[in-house]
């Protein structure tokens, strides 16, 4: 049942007076739970939770923090319906893709499980003294990774499961040996008090301190301003827009302790597309990419926003046949009126620069909330001498980019800001023959993609989900996949520290088995 209320640790509050309902875009009315926002005092009691929860979470062996993890998965699931019918209510989202992201979000948290179970990502380093060494003695050096302390996750709006409450951050977080409190989204309270209730559950089945985990409900910043600001939240995971996020790192970067912020954010992932594989694969790509544009209504961080090309008689067949193949997809339904009064806003002030050419519009009317998938065009001097072009309209748009040559790409592609995503559609010899631009987007993106689509983030150790700024605030890290568990850990050295009183990860037996540097040599064997 949801409530409305909430979990300040283990227990259910509602002690404010403000407000809201969610939205459900496809009957384009209200819901009718009334969620009520976090006060300060819950605020501070869910921070001081956290806080009291840290030391004796964060010590917990690997394989009771999976036991924790798996049992949330367990719990997620046994939501079973009511999970899903709730997510389709307040995103418009179809019931196949809600089943979808479940799956993604269980799998998630039963990677991380895996993951701290085996016990090696601690990265384990152990150099031994040597007492004799002239002309002074080396200590023994031991280095290990450990949690931050409490981490408040902001929930996607356009992942109301896989990217918020219990998504790839939280996931990511608990794994390492961080609380969480979650601000959650205000599009999805209700998928987000289920999912919150799932994991107070698995805590409590699994034993874990009260205060591991808070799900704060808030539709305003006020509640996401204090908890950046409050002194015992040690970093922040955010998903969302660049102005969002970015006003988040600033905050907490003028803290008086200043903590990390990881913000992924916008991204117009730009997709090169090199003459010989539009002529020779150019009706087949116009398709693809149709397809790819308006996947999901355009709402993926990773939607192809831009597409470069050189002038010529095959880009103007592939554009043509874009247009055409784009016009005959059903227009779908957009998350919540203010995402698409943004598209169209956005769309909008695209649309009026000058030299921009509509070449593709979803002309038929469309139900309430339904996005009309958008196509330009712009030449490609105009498109580097206006910024505003450059810009992401979140949704189902994206921009043919026509250059008048080679260089004019190179130097576009230079002049890109960072993105999640880069992708050239070549044949193998043009890879070559265009190496600079290559080059050129490499140094823009997190991840390079050959002939294929960005839109389909896959989650295992290999991915890279982030990128130059602003894609993310900070392009060393990825958000996607177990290697995001680095965010919220920092390495610490032990020196000349008795064998005893060691963590297990850096004793001499190496009780955990796990693999170790030891003295520049990778090895799970004991000293
Ligand atoms: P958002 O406006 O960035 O908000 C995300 C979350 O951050 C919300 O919980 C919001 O709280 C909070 N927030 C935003 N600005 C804040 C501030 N200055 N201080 C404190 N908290 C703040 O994103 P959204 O509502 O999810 O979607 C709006 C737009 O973001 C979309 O139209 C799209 O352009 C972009 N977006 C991009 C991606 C991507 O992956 N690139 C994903 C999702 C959204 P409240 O809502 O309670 O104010």
């Amino acid at each position: 049942m949801i409530t409305g209320k909430n979990y300040i640790g283990n227990t259910l509050s509602a002690k404010g007076t403000k407000t809201y309902t969610t939205f459900n875009p496809q009957l384009n009315q209200e819901n009718s739970i009334s969620f009520v926002e976090a006060t300060t005092k819950e605020i501070d009691l869910a921070v001081q939770l956290a806080t009291n929860a840290y030391p004796q979470f964060s010590g917990l062996s690997g394989t009771r923090k999976a036991e924790f993890l798996n049992a949330i998965a367990d719990e997620i699931l046994a939501l079973d319906d009511l999970l899903i019918k709730t997510y389709c209510s307040e995103s418009g989202l179809p019931e196949g893709r809600a089943i979808g992201e479940r799956g993604r979000t269980v799998g998630q948290l039963r990677s991380f499980a895996e993951m701290v179970k085996e016990g090696s990502w601690v990265e384990a380093s152990i150099d031994t003294a040597l007492p004799d060494r002239t002309p002074v003695p080396k200590p023994d050096l031991r280095k290990m990774l450990i949690p931050l302390g409490p981490v408040v996750v902001f929930g996607a709006s356009n992942f109301p499961l896989a990217y918020s409450t219990a998504g790839g951050d939280t996931a990511a977080a608990l794994a390492a040996g961080c609380p969480v409190i979650v601000k959650s989204h205000p599009m999805h309270a209700g998928t987000g008090e289920l999912v919150a209730s799932a994991i107070i559950k698995a805590a409590a089945k699994t034993k874990m301190p009260n205060g591991v985990f808070s799900n704060l409900n808030s539709s305003g910043i006020e509640v996401g301003v204090s908890l950046v600001k409050h002194p015992g939240v040690k970093a922040v995971g955010f998903t969302g827009s660049i102005r969002g996020g970015r006003a988040l790192f600033d905050l907490a970067s003028q803290r008086k302790e200043p903590i990390p912020v990881f913000a992924e954010m916008g991204s117009v992932n730009p997709v090169v597309i090199l003459p010989e594989a539009a002529k020779k694969r150019g009706e087949t790509l116009a398709n693809t990419y149709a397809s790819s544009i308006t996947l999901g209504s355009g709402q993926f961080c990773t939607n192809p926003g831009l597409l470069l090309g050189i002038k010529g008689d095959a880009l103007t067949a592939f554009i043509k046949n874009l247009s055409d193949a784009i016009v005959k997809i059903e227009p779908s339904c957009m998350l919540h009126p203010n995402i698409i009064g943004a598209y169209e806003n956005n769309k909008q002030k695209a649309v009026s620069q000058s030299g921009l050419q509509v070449v593709a519009d979803f002309g038929a009317g469309v139900q309430s909330n339904y996005a009309r998938q958008t196509v330009t065009t712009v030449e490609g001097k105009t498109f580097l001498e206006n910024t505003t072009l450059h810009q992401e309209v979140f949704g189902p748009y994206s921009i043919v980019v026509q250059c008048k040559d080679k260089n004019q790409l190179e130097q576009i592609v230079a002049h890109l800001e960072g993105q999640l995503t880069g992708t050239i559609i070549a044949e193998e010899d043009e890879l070559k023959e265009y190496k600079e631009i290559v080059s050129a987007l490499q140094n823009r993106v997190g991840r390079l993609i050959y002939n294929g689509v960005p839109t389909g983030v896959e989650v295992c150790p290999s991915m890279q989900h982030g990128g130059p700024y602003p894609a993310s605030t900070d392009s060393r890290f990825t958000a996607v996949g177990i290697h995001s568990v680095k965010r919220w850990v920092r390495p610490i050295s032990y020196q000349d520290w008795p064998d005893s009183q060691l963590p297990d990860a850096l004793k001499n037996s190496n009780p955990l088995g796990i693999s170790r540097l030891v003295n520049n040599e990778k090895t799970n064997r004991k000293l």
